[in-house]
């Protein structure tokens, strides 16, 4: 089986359409694990829901997707985040919003784990050092993790003795030849913060137990104007230009 992995989309169907032209010009697949923040920031929330929706998937909820649906307090985002989720929420109608209502928090599959923050906070936690993986190794049960959240592609691990190391760069990951536990994020679809701006996805193949990470150019410029034409605050326009 081949699985689509991805997170982050946030609203932006260009970058989920262009992932997933990609992925198709590479051989089928057979199922998508999301790992949430289906919405938030772009200008297209609903046309992402819709799409996902269109292929046999597994979604787990992110913070922006409960924030859309008023699941919780806004008032720690910053006011630009606030802004696009006040207008978000004001998009999507009410199957949108039962569909974001019912993705839960963790989810297991094969020997995965998947979560949008952290296994200890699945809502909230960016996992973005060795440290807090390391404490986070000891809230999932599965051999491998998949995170989102903090936007950046990149993978932790904790070998046998329970030392554990980072790495921010991965092409290709073999968990056949692995006895590590590995927390592995694959970057964002559509607000990738790492200085790539171009998306960013995953492919699990589970037959040959390996994990390759890949990027693909997007039409930056189309979501840019959607979003501007909607008024959406436009440090959240200019960021996809850097990817930061
Ligand atoms: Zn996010």
């Amino acid at each position: 089986m081949r699985y689509l992995i991805i997170g982050d989309i946030h609203g932006n169907l260009a970058a989920f359409e262009a992932v997933l032209q990609d992925v198709e010009a590479k051989g089928e697949f057979d199922e998508i694990w999301c790992l949430g923040d289906i919405v938030g920031y772009g200008p297209e929330p609903r046309g992402c829901i819709e799409l996902l929706r269109r292929y046999k998937h597994t979604s787990i909820a992110g913070n922006h997707d409960w924030a859309a649906i008023g699941r919780i307090d806004i008032s720690d985002f910053n006011p630009d985040a606030a802004m696009a989720c006040r207008w978000t929420a004001n998009q999507l109608t009410a199957e949108d919003t039962n569909y974001l209502q019912n993705l839960p928090l963790t989810l297991e599959r094969d020997d995965f784990t998947l979560v949008h923050g952290s296994p200890r906070q699945p809502i909230w936690e960016y996992l973005l050092s060795v440290n807090r993986a390391h404490a986070n190794f000891n809230y999932f049960d599965t051999s491998f993790c998949f995170v989102g959240h903090s936007h950046i592609p990149l993978v932790f691990g904790q070998d046998k003795v329970g030392t554990c190391f980072e790495t921010r760069i991965f092409d290709e990951l073999r968990l056949s030849l692995e006895s590590n536990r590995l927390i592995i994020n694959p970057g964002s679809v559509g607000q990738p913060r790492d200085g790539d701006p171009r998306a960013s996805y995953a492919i699990y193949n589970s037959s040959a137990q390996i994990i390759r990470h890949y990027r693909v150019d997007y039409d930056v410029a189309s979501t840019q104007k959607k979003m501007m034409e909607h008024g959406l605050p436009l440090s959240l326009v200019f960021r996809l230009n850097y990817g930061r």
